[in-house]
């Protein structure tokens, strides 16, 4: 199951005990999975952002009008937000905090996660991603499955 991002929740008063649900990137038990590339590597936005590169008009976002628009990037990511969690451009040399996340998904499944954030770097253009799962995630699938095949081996 795929969720789209969430807005983050409000960060606790101080004085008051944090939440106590682990949120999608704390007690990480794996290296991240990161990659650096010039176009996104996330299923959406590579046709735009090619247009963007080369002076073609894209869409307009519906919420703020309609038709078509040749956009700087600036402009084209203007309603993307940083995530906190994760500001900074993986790019060598580059190490800029200004960055737009245009992509994140999460998947919880008996408390494991697996998750995935890509951002638009606004210094160099480049896309940092970033990728995570739980070492002992499984899937509802594969989870029924495994469930169905001990029960099977167990009635032997
Ligand atoms: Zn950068």
């Amino acid at each position: 199951m795929v969720h789209a991002a969430a807005a983050a929740p409000p960060a606790p008063a101080s004085g008051q005990p944090p939440a106590k649900a682990p949120r999608y990137c704390d007690a990480l038990q794996q290296p991240l999975e990161t990659a650096v590339s010039p176009e996104p590597r996330a299923p959406v936005h590579r046709v735009e952002w090619r247009k963007v590169l080369g002076g073609e008009p894209v869409e307009i976002n519906p919420s703020l009008g309609n038709g078509f628009k040749v956009m700087s990037v600036a402009e084209w990511s203007a309603r993307w937000k940083s995530n906190p969690d994760f500001p900074g451009c993986l790019a060598e040399g580059c190490g800029s905090g200004d960055t737009r996340e245009h992509y994140f998904t999460q998947t919880w499944c008996r408390g494991k996660r697996v998750w995935a954030s890509e951002a638009l770097c606004l210094a160099c253009h480049r896309f940092s991603w970033r990728s995570y799962r739980d070492p002992d995630f499984k899937t509802p699938e594969q989870y029924e499955k495994e469930l169905w095949e001990s029960l099977a081996a167990g009635g032997k």
